[in-house]
C-alpha cells in the first residue's frame, strides 16, 4: 500500500466552486469535520481514487473559511502564505474559475501567484452548466497562458472525468499515486480479523461474507494453530476488495468442539489480532459488554489496530430501541474503544451486512492518507487558537510544531517546550481532533509523541509557522527534481 499519495491541490478565488469540486471528484460529500467561531467548514484533506489511481486532494477554500466568520479570500495575506506552503507539497494544481464571471482581477492575482509557484496547472473552468457556455470556455480562459482548460459543471457532475485524466497525466511517473496502482495488484489482501466472545456470530458473520465463495473453505487447510486464513473477494460499489478473514471461530467448525466455552481461548483472539491489518469486533448489541468483551477491546488498543466494532443481533432489541442509546450504551462501556466506529448489525436478518464492505474500504483509503505538513500545522494553529492547553502553574505547554511521520497507524511527532507540561486529557483531546479531521469514522489509533525541543529566539510566537516554512526549504530540492520529471516527460511527450 502507498505511503505517500500524490497530493493534488485546489485553488482559485472564493465562491468559484472549489469546494463543490472537491465533493464532485471525490464522488461523495465529504463529512464536515470542525467547527471554528461558530463556522462549520469542510475537510481539507481527502484521499481519493480515480480509474484506480490514487491521490489525496486538498480544498484550500477550506483552509482560509474558518479563519474568519465567513468566507475569507484565501489570496489575503497570511492565508495566501499558508496556501503556498499547501501547493509547494502539490504534484498537480486545479485552479478553478467560473465562466460565468470570465476572467477577474482577482483571477489574474491567483495567476500571478500560481506561476511563481511553477507547479503544473490544469484550469476548471466551472459553472458551465450548458453547452454552449462550455464550448465558450477555452476561448475565454486562453488569456490566463494554460494549455489545460477543462470545462466543468459541478452542479450537473460534468466534465469530471475529463478533468481527473488530465490531471492525473500530469502526476510525476515516479509519485506515489503510480507506486500505489502497481502496488495495489501485487500488494498482499488486507488481513481482517473476525474477533470476539463466543456465540455472538462470529461463524455466521464469515458465513454470510462467503456467501458463494463458501465452497472455497473447505479447500482452505487451516494455516495456523489459531485461527483459519480465509481469502475472499468483496464487493463494494463496484470495486472489488480482497481481503483475508483471520475467522478465529473456524477452528471451532474443523474440530467440531462442542462447548463454546472450551473453544475459546484470549491467546487464540490475541494472535488473530497481532496478525490483524484491521479488526471486525463483535459484541452483542442487546446485552451489555461483559469482562470477556472488554479485555478483547483492551488487547485491540494495546495492539494499536484500526477496528470496528460490530454490534450483532440487533434484530433482537426490543421494540423502539435506538440506535444512539446502544451505542451510547456501548462508549460508556468502553471508553477506551471511543475511536472505533460502531455498526448495528444483525446477520442472522442480513441488516447492515454489505456496510461492513464499504467500510473496510473507507478504512484501506484512510490508511493511505498522510497529511502534509504545511495542512498540519494549520490544523495545529487552529486547534490550538480554538482550546489553548490549560496551563500548569506558571508554566504554559507549548507547540512549536508538528510533522507527521508514518501511517498506518498515523504517527504525529509534535514538537514542544516540555512534556510534562501537557496534561494526559489534553494530549488525547489533540489525538481525538487529528483523528477526527484527517481520518473521521476509520477506527484508526492516532500515535501522538510528544519531543522536547529548545525554543530559539523569536519562535515562541509562530513557531508552527516557521516550521512549516522550514519544512518548505527542506521540500526544495525534491520538488525540484519532481520539476525536472515533469519537464522530462514533457519534453518526452512532445517530442
Ligand atoms: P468555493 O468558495 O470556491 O469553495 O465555492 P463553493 O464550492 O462554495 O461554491 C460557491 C457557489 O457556487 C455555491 O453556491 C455552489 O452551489 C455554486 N456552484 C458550484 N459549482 C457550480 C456549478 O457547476 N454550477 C453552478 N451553477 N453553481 C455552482
Ligand atoms: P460465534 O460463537 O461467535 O461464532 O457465534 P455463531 O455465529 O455460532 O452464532 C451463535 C448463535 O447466534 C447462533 O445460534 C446464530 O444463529 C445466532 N446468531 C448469529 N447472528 C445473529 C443475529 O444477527 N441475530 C440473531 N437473533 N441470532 C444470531
Amino acid at each position: 500500500m502507498s505511503k505517500e499519495l500524490p497530493i493534488i491541490v485546489i485553488v482559485g478565488r472564493p465562491n468559484v466552486g472549489k469546494s463543490a469540486l472537491f465533493n464532485s471528484i471525490l464522488r461523495k460529500r465529504v463529512s464536515i469535520v470542525h467547527e471554528q467561531s461558530g463556522v462549520t467548514r469542510d475537510r481539507v484533506v481527502a484521499p481519493g481514487e480515480f480509474h484506480g489511481r490514487r491521490f489525496l486532494l486538498v480544498d484550500t477554500g477550506g483552509l482560509g473559511v474558518h479563519h474568519k466568520e465567513k468566507t475569507v479570500d484565501v489570496f489575503d495575506g497570511m492565508i495566501r502564505e499558508q496556501v503556498a506552503e499547501v501547493v509547494e507539497e502539490a504534484a498537480v494544481l486545479i485552479w478553478v474559475v467560473n465562466i460565468q464571471d470570465g476572467i477577474t482581477p482577482q483571477d489574474q492575482e491567483v495567476a500571478d501567484f500560481l506561476r511563481k509557484s511553477g507547479k503544473p496547472v490544469v484550469i476548471a473552468a466551472n459553472k458551465g452548466d450548458n453547452v454552449n457556455a462550455r464550448a465558450d470556455a477555452v476561448g475565454l480562459f486562453a488569456a490566463l497562458g494554460y494549455e489545460d482548460i477543462i470545462p466543468t459543471s459541478c452542479t450537473h457532475s460534468i466534465g469530471m472525468s475529463d478533468l481527473m485524466e488530465r490531471v492525473l497525466e500530469l502526476v510525476p511517473a515516479s509519485a506515489g499515486d503510480v507506486e500505489a496502482e502497481t502496488a495495489e495488484a501485487s500488494a498482499p489482501p488486507m488481513r481482517v480479523a473476525v474477533v470476539g466472545r463466543p456465540n455472538v456470530g462470529k461463524s455466521s458473520l464469515v458465513n454470510y461474507l462467503l456467501g458463494e465463495q463458501r465452497v472455497m473453505v473447505s479447500d482452505i487447510p487451516g494455516t495456523t494453530r489459531d485461527a483459519i486464513d480465509i481469502p475472499v473477494t468483496l464487493e463494494c460499489d463496484g470495486i472489488e476488495l480482497p481481503v483475508t478473514l483471520i475467522d478465529t471461530a473456524g477452528m471451532r467448525r474443523q474440530k467440531q468442539i462442542d462447548t463454546v466455552v472450551e473453544f475459546f481461548s484470549l491467546s487464540r483472539t490475541n494472535n488473530a489480532i497481532k496478525r490483524a491489518d484491521l479488526v471486525l469486533f463483535m459484541i452483542d448489541a442487546t446485552d451489555p459488554c461483559t469482562t470477556q468483551d472488554r479485555r478483547i477491546g483492551h488487547v485491540v488498543v494495546e495492539e494499536r489496530k484500526p477496528c470496528i466494532i460490530l454490534a450483532n443481533k440487533w434484530d433482537l432489541a426490543e421494540r423502539g430501541s435506538k440506535e444512539q442509546e446502544v451505542v451510547a450504551r456501548i462508549r460508556a462501556e468502553m471508553p477506551f474503544m471511543n475511536h472505533a466506529p460502531v455498526l448495528l448489525l444483525s446477520v442472522l436478518k442480513g441488516f447492515n451486512v454489505n456496510k461492513i464492505s464499504h467500510r473496510l474500504l473507507h478504512v484501506r483509503e484512510q490508511m493511505g492518507v498522510t497529511v502534509p505538513t504545511a495542512v498540519f500545522n494549520q490544523f495545529l494553529q487552529d486547534t490550538l487558537a480554538r482550546t489553548p492547553p490549560p496551563s500548569t502553574g506558571t508554566k504554559r505547554f507549548k507547540i512549536f510544531y508538528g510533522v507527521m511521520r508514518s501511517c498506518p497507524p498515523p504517527k504525529f511527532i509534535l514538537f514542544v517546550n516540555k512534556r510534562s507540561l501537557c496534561p494526559r486529557n489534553y494530549s488525547q483531546f489533540l489525538e481525538n481532533q487529528i483523528r477526527e479531521a484527517f481520518y473521521p469514522e476509520a477506527g484508526l489509533p492516532i500515535i501522538l509523541e510528544l519531543r522536547e525541543r529548545e525554543s530559539p529566539q523569536g519562535e515562541k510566537a509562530s513557531g508552527i509557522r516557521q516550521a512549516a516554512a522550514g519544512a518548505k526549504r527542506r521540500r526544495e530540492s525534491e520538488f525540484q527534481s519532481v520539476q525536472r520529471r515533469i519537464s522530462h516527460r514533457k519534453g518526452q511527450r512532445n517530442g
